[in-house]
């Protein structure tokens, strides 16, 4: 548990060196620990000071390959989280 979560940042950190410009807006992009919130199917896990890119122009955040496998792989394999919220749901008639 410990292991993956800590190869996926680092990679996501070594990667987060190259890339300093917007795909959409080509507005300035800065590393930055986010809550994520991952979505699989019907569930919905939340990662938090997940290291991603963000646009400081439109706020377009940047995940790399390695975390978006590692939180696949960490939903997939019901790793037991940290902690878990509940979440309120609201449907529309
Ligand atoms: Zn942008």
């Amino acid at each position: 548990m410990e292991d993956i979560l800590s190869r996926a940042k680092k990679a996501a950190e070594e990667e987060n060196e190259a890339m300093k410009t917007c795909y959409f807006c080509q507005g300035k992009v800065v590393n930055k620990r986010i809550r994520h919130v991952h979505h699989w199917g019907d569930e919905i896990v939340i990662f938090e000071n997940a290291p991603a890119e963000v646009c400081t122009q439109c706020g377009e955040v940047y995940l790399s390959p390695e975390m978006l496998e590692m939180m696949d792989k960490v939903t997939l394999e019901r790793t037991p989280p940290d902690k878990s919220i509940a979440v309120p749901v609201f449907s529309l008639p």
